[in-house]
């Protein structure tokens, strides 16, 4: 696990996410693909009929050759209604994902749909960087997205944000909902208040309290303002930071080092083992995956890496 390059942890690149805390609200739902976490005794036929979905569908959206799916499985669903191969369908999802109109009677918009099935493409750097064929975060258990226009990102970072506060949520099944910030908008490039979150590779996370304090999660709270759940902190640090040896794992993450000694020293009082916390934090030898960053004390900024085999994106 390596740290970053000065440029990208240059305090102006990240001090600007801290902004984000504070503006609400969000323009209307545009239509995207989304995803579905599979509940116990589901089909892909079950699924397919609540979403308008063919099980073919549903199976080339996923690269499933079977119909087997598990509970838990994470799945995407596109957005199939009205698939008819040039008509007005076809039109939206061109217009939906910056493609021609296929009025060809046909062939351009199976071809779109065809593409239509390539999902998030990142482009570029965190930086300065856009996002083609977005994948929304879907509304889900257990978060809450503080604003729909930046919660487009590319698939692999949309499917670990959802595993990772899955796998908190089961552990401590009755932890409150979590706090979603920005990770980009629908087209990816230059967000507000933001010098990353460009590319779909960043998301702004808010914290585990005790007791969920007033005005969360639609806000941030910092740590100094509330009393932390450091087990579900913890939990939701590893469920992270545990993916950073994978190929689409995370790359970085950016919080506060004063918050960093507290959820080392609580880990390492409840044997987890030294070494995999130096390698997970800056605090205390400077190395590690969980770098220091000013105004960062409200908020986990991830950001994963570029796809593999994308060509497009730059890490
Ligand atoms: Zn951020």
């Amino acid at each position: 696990m390596v740290g970053l390059s000065p440029v990208m942890r240059s305090p102006l690149v990240l001090a600007l996410c801290a902004a984000a805390t504070l503006v609400a609200g969000a323009p209307s739902r545009a239509q995207a693909d989304s995803m579905h976490v599979v509940e116990s005794g589901e089909t892909l036929s079950k699924i397919g009929k609540r979403s308008g979905c063919t099980v073919k569908q549903l199976q080339r959206a996923n690269d499933l050759s079977g119909t087997t799916i598990y509970e838990g499985q994470t799945l995407i669903v596109p957005d199939c209604e009205g698939e008819d191969g040039g008509g007005k369908k076809s039109k939206k999802v061109a217009a939906d994902y910056g493609l021609d109109d296929g009025a060809d009677g046909g062939k351009r918009g199976k071809a779109n749909l065809k593409v239509a099935a390539k999902k998030g493409q990142s482009i570029g750097a965190p930086w300065s960087g856009s996002l083609q064929n977005a994948m929304r975060l879907p509304a889900g258990k257990g978060y809450y997205i503080r604003r729909e226009h930046r919660a487009f990102g590319t698939t692999h970072a949309v499917k670990h944000i959802i595993k990772a506060i899955q796998a908190v949520r089961k552990r401590f099944p009755r932890v409150h909902k979590l706090a979603i910030g920005d990770l980009s908008e629908k087209r990816g490039g230059e967000v507000s208040l933001h010098r990353s979150h460009q590319s779909g590779r960043d998301v702004d996370i808010g914290f585990y309290f005790k007791k969920r304090p007033k005005g969360y999660p639609e806000n941030f709270v910092g740590f100094e303002d509330a009393e932390l759940d450091l087990p579900a902190m913890w939990a939701l640090l590893h469920a992270f930071a545990r993916t950073a040896d994978s190929p689409n794992g995370v790359q970085a993450i950016y919080l506060d080092y004063a918050l960093q000694k507290k959820i080392y020293n609580w880990a390492k009082d409840h044997d987890v083992p030294t070494k995999l916390l130096d390698s997970y934090f800056e605090y205390p030898d400077g190395t590690g995956l969980v770098r220091h960053e000013d105004n960062h004390h409200d908020h986990f900024h991830i950001r994963f890496k570029c796809p593999e085999k994308d060509t497009k994106c730059t890490n």
